[in-house]
C-alpha cells in the first residue's frame, strides 16, 4: 500500500508498505478520507508537539473514515463493506483513568499520528473493532472523517455542561470553533456568539449556528457588553482567551479547547469574585455515538467545512494550506486518489 511518511521536518514522501494484517480484535479498514488537523501541520513544521517528539518516520492523519475490508478471528460484527468512522485512540482499558470512564486521560493510549503510532495518511489502517463505528449510508466519507473533530466539540460542550438556555461564547471560528458553535446550539444553548479575526469564517459561523459574531480584530469584545455563562476557547490565542474569560457572567464556565502557547495571563479577580470555573479538554471519551447522531440528524453540518481535497501524494500541500489560503477551513486527504 502507499503511505505518506513524515521522515523529518518538511520532509514527507510516499512509501510502499505492506498492508497490515488484523490481530484477533482488529478490523482492516481501507481509508476513504482523512481530515488534516493543526497537530499534523505542527509535526510537519516542527517535528514535535509539546512533549511528543517525532524520532522515527511517522504517518500523520487522525481524522479518518473508511470501509472494513477484513476482520480478525474474534471480530463478529463489522461485515466487510461496512463504512466506519475511526476513533483514533485506543486506550489500555485497564488503568485507573480507563476504569473511571475517562479513557482520554489514559497514559498508555495508542493514538494515531502521535509518535510512535502511525496515523491514517495511507491506504489501509488497523483498528480495534470497538473503535470503528459504523455510519449511516447517507453520511459522506468526509463527514464520517470529521466525526473526529466533532467529537472534540461534543467533549468540550460536555465538559462545559452546556444546557438549554445557556449563552455560549466561542472564541475562534476554525473547524473546532465552527463545530463547537453548532454543537452548543444542539445541546440547547439559546445564544451562541462567535469571535474571530477573519470575516469569511465569521460569515460561516453565522450561517451555521451563531446568533452574532464579533471580529475581534476590529472591535473590542468587552465593549460589546455581552455576558456569556459558558466560554469555549477554540482560538488558542492567549489575548483572545483572557479577554473572553473577562466577559464571563457569575458562576460562568470556561473550557480551553484550542492548542496555544504554554502560558496564559488571566483576569484572576474576575475569576475569583464571580466563581468562574476553568478547565481544559484533552481529546474525548465516549463521544462517537453522539457525534454520529448529531451529524446524521443534520443538527451539525460537517460537509460544509470541507473546502479543499488532496490525493495522498499532496499531503504537504494539504498541511500548509491554511497558511497560504485564508479561505481554507478544512482540507481533506483522499488516500485512494
Ligand atoms: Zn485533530
Ligand atoms: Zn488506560
Amino acid at each position: 500500500m502507499r503511505a505518506s511518511v513524515l521522515r523529518d521536518v518538511h520532509d514527507i514522501v510516499v512509501e510502499d508498505r505492506p498492508v497490515p494484517r488484523p490481530g484477533p480484535h482488529e478490523v482492516l479498514v481501507r481509508v476513504s478520507a482523512v481530515g488534516t488537523c493543526g497537530s499534523d501541520t505542527h509535526y510537519y513544521e516542527h517535528g514535535r508537539l509539546g512533549e511528543f517528539v517525532v524520532r522515527e518516520p511517522l504517518v500523520l492523519g487522525h481524522e479518518a473514515s473508511g470501509t472494513v475490508v477484513a476482520r480478525g478471528s474474534e471480530v463478529s460484527g463489522h461485515e466487510p463493506g461496512t463504512r466506519v468512522s475511526l476513533e483514533p485512540g485506543v486506550p489500555c482499558m485497564a488503568c485507573h483513568e480507563c476504569r473511571s470512564g475517562r479513557y482520554n486521560l489514559c497514559p498508555d493510549v495508542r493514538f494515531f499520528a502521535t509518535p510512535p503510532v502511525d496515523g491514517a495518511f495511507c491506504e489501509y489502517v488497523l483498528l480495534h473493532e470497538r473503535f470503528a463505528y459504523p455510519v449511516p449510508e447517507d453520511m459522506s466519507d468526509e463527514a464520517a472523517a470529521l466525526v473526529e473533530p466533532l467529537s472534540v466539540a461534543v467533549w468540550a460542550c460536555r465538559r462545559a455542561r452546556v444546557a438549554p438556555g445557556d449563552r455560549v461564547l466561542i472564541t475562534g471560528a476554525g473547524p473546532i470553533g465552527l463545530l463547537a458553535a453548532q454543537t452548543a446550539r444542539a445541546f440547547g444553548a439559546t445564544e451562541v456568539v462567535v469571535t474571530d479575526v477573519t470575516e469569511h469564517r465569521l460569515l460561516m459561523a453565522s450561517e451555521l449556528a451563531a446568533a452574532d459574531t464579533v471580529n475581534v480584530g476590529e472591535r473590542n469584545l468587552s465593549a460589546r457588553g455581552y455576558e456569556p455563562n459558558v466560554l469555549l476557547e477554540c482560538s488558542g490565542n492567549a489575548g483572545a482567551a483572557a479577554e473572553a474569560v473577562g466577559t464571563l457572567a457569575r458562576a460562568g464556565r470556561a473550557v480551553f479547547v484550542g492548542l496555544g502557547g504554554d502560558e496564559l495571563t488571566l483576569p484572576i479577580s474576575h475569576v475569583q469574585t464571580r466563581e468562574i470555573e476553568l478547565t481544559g479538554t484533552f481529546r474525548y471519551a465516549n463521544t462517537w455515538p453522539t457525534a454520529i447522531a448529531l451529524a446524521a440528524s443534520g443538527a451539525v453540518e460537517l460537509d460544509r467545512l470541507v473546502t479543499h481535497r488532496f490525493g495522498l501524494d499532496r499531503v504537504p500541500e494539504a498541511l500548509t494550506l491554511s497558511a497560504r489560503d485564508d479561505t481554507a477551513i478544512k482540507a481533506v486527504v483522499r488516500p485512494q486518489e
